[in-house]
């Protein structure tokens, strides 16, 4: 006889990549016990006319990241917050390590930060921007950071291609996955130039430093690279119609690849640069920019096609005030991102599963499921299955949202998405067993999330 369950969610549809049930889900020492009908257990959860998903998985957002200039307003016990109540259970985000230290030096001292802070379990993707680490890279492996990020532009972090192979052929050794910010510099670079020469300096001019055919172009490459090497290819926040047709072909080819998108692209575009009022334009500033509708309408086509697999937030925050306001007259010094950990997962559903785009399984393989696989912790994270961590939403497919900065928990003072009106709202976050938040109060007193470690990809089909 199996030991009396610490807590059953009762009544509620169980919601998971694969399908829906209803059933009751009993919970153990923080985990998943038992899925079945009638449970019974010391607290009884009731979750009539509720969704019971897994929680949110996001896997790519940047906490308290320093820039040249600044430090992201969101730090980790506020960004992890916020994450939790819009649902997500577990956030990844990157160690960037300082010129001279080492990848081991680099994590710690991001756990170190995160210690104690996060209320959530985090895990971490390391940045190679420095080919001179790559011996590094097995070690790392071992202490639980299995994916590599790369970019292709931006100073300092960019690798050219010889040295994007020499990652890869190290990343595929040690089945890890490399991940890529994806767009060509020279074209980048030629475009910025030309606005600058003309003057063209204010935020509305963003966009047009960063044209389409870059990130096509860079995608395209990285996935010819990626397919010469074999090594499992993760491409960050694509925005273009070109790039996810790309992806798609490579998918159809029978490529290991993930291709990842982030709410800005699917909700946003790019009038919201035509702002009269510059600032306002400038909380928009994020590198890849807003695109066009038509670019829009692509990338929603490729999330029902399930060619794009994964949805991260890549929420970057930095203030209107000061931190964008001071940068105003060169759309260059504006410090680039945008917030979007607290809604990724709501609004995914209210323009996703309630406008018919996407099915309820797609929707958490989309959110929570396919970015843990990616990353190597599925099934702990991201699924209904016995054994997995209780990491688990209660969702009311009814419940109304209407979005305004003052409703929301980011650490920022603007969101992008002033004035949504989102239908679908987590009424219960529970970690590990334990309740977060319960509409919207947080019942925990004190941060508990731990470091992650990340095992082997899954690449999600
Ligand atoms: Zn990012």
């Amino acid at each position: 006889m199996m030991n009396e369950l610490d807590l059953v969610i009762h009544g509620g549809l169980l919601v998971s990549d694969s399908g829906s049930q209803k059933a009751d889900l009993g919970i153990q020492d923080g985990k998943i016990a038992a899925v079945g009908l009638n449970l019974t257990g010391k607290e009884m959860l009731d979750a009539s006319g509720l969704m019971v998903i897994p929680g949110g998985v996001d896997p790519h957002v940047h906490l308290n990241m320093p820039t040249a200039t600044t430090v992201t307003s969101e730090d980790w016990f506020s960004g992890t917050l916020a994450a939790a109540h819009g649902g997500t259970t577990t956030v990844l985000d990157f160690v960037e390590p300082l010129p001279g230290q080492s990848l081991h030096e680099g994590l710690q001292a991001r756990q170190s930060e995160a210690e104690g802070q996060a209320w959530l379990d985090y895990g971490l993707h390391m940045t190679i921007a420095d080919v001179k680490l790559i011996p590094q890279i097995k070690s790392l492996v071992e202490e639980g950071v299995s994916s590599f990020k790369i970019y292709t532009t931006y100073g300092d972090m960019q690798l050219n291609d010889y040295e994007i192979v020499a990652v890869l052929d190290a990343v595929k050794e040690n089945h890890g996955i490399v991940m890529v910010h994806a767009e060509n510099d020279a074209v980048v670079r030629h475009a910025t130039q030309t606005l600058v020469n003309e003057g063209k300096l204010e935020p509305r001019w963003h966009p047009h430093s960063r044209p389409a055919l870059a990130e096509v172009e860079a995608v395209q490459r990285m996935i010819y690279l990626a397919r010469v090497s074999g090594t499992n290819l993760y491409l960050v926040h694509l925005s273009t119609g070109g790039a996810v047709k790309a992806a798609g072909k490579a998918l159809r080819d029978g490529q290991n690849l993930v291709a990842e998108t982030c709410p800005q692209y699917l909700l946003l575009n790019r009038e919201r640069y035509q702002d009269e009022n510059p600032e306002m334009a400038a909380g928009f500033v994020c590198s890849p920019p807003l695109r066009n509708p038509n670019d829009q309408q692509a990338i929603w086509h490729a999330l029902r096609q399930k060619t794009v697999l994964s949805i991260g937030s890549d929420h970057c925050a930095f203030t209107i005030h000061p931190q964008k306001q001071v940068a105003l007259g060169d759309f260059r010094t504006i410090p680039g991102g945008i917030p979007g950990i607290e809604l990724r997962y709501p609004m995914m559903y209210h323009f996703g599963v309630r406008s018919g785009m996407l099915s309820p399984e797609q929707w958490v393989a989309l959110c929570s499921t396919n970015p843990a696989k990616s990353f190597g912790i599925w099934p702990q994270k991201g699924s209904l299955m016995v054994e997995a961590d209780a990491d688990l939403v209660l969702f009311d497919p009814n419940k109304e949202f209407s979005v305004t900065a003052d409703h929301l928990h980011e650490k920022v003072d603007y969101t992008p998405y002033e004035g949504f009106a989102l239908k679908g709202f987590p009424v219960m976050t529970i970690i590990k067993g334990r309740k977060l938040i319960e509409n919207g109060e947080v019942l925990m007193d004190k941060p508990t999330g731990n470091y992650l470690k990340c095992g082997t990809p899954v690449i999600p089909a």
